[in-house]
């Protein structure tokens, strides 16, 4: 079992950071899959499967909402930021 986490940071505009976590996992009976979810914001988590679709903007599909400021969109990439 290969299991990777990857972290990206996240940035709101009110100053408050956290992640989009993403875990991978390359298994040979159920197939690759990724998963994303969100650390020190609300929102949803995604999970993509080798024959689903990705949606291009993944941080717009979570639509993590700052518990900081209650605000959503404010959240962006830190390293594209
Ligand atoms: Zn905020």
């Amino acid at each position: 079992m290969l299991l990777t986490v990857l972290r990206e940071k996240l940035v709101c505009e009110c100053g408050r950071t956290g992640y989009l976590k993403l875990r991978e996992d390359d298994q040979p009976l159920s197939g690759t899959w990724e998963s994303y979810s969100l650390e020190g914001f609300e929102g949803s988590s995604l999970t993509i499967t080798s024959s689903g679709s990705i949606p291009g903007d993944k941080l717009a599909y979570l639509r993590p909402l700052c518990p900081q400021c209650s605000q959503w969109g404010k959240v962006k990439y830190a390293s594209r930021a």
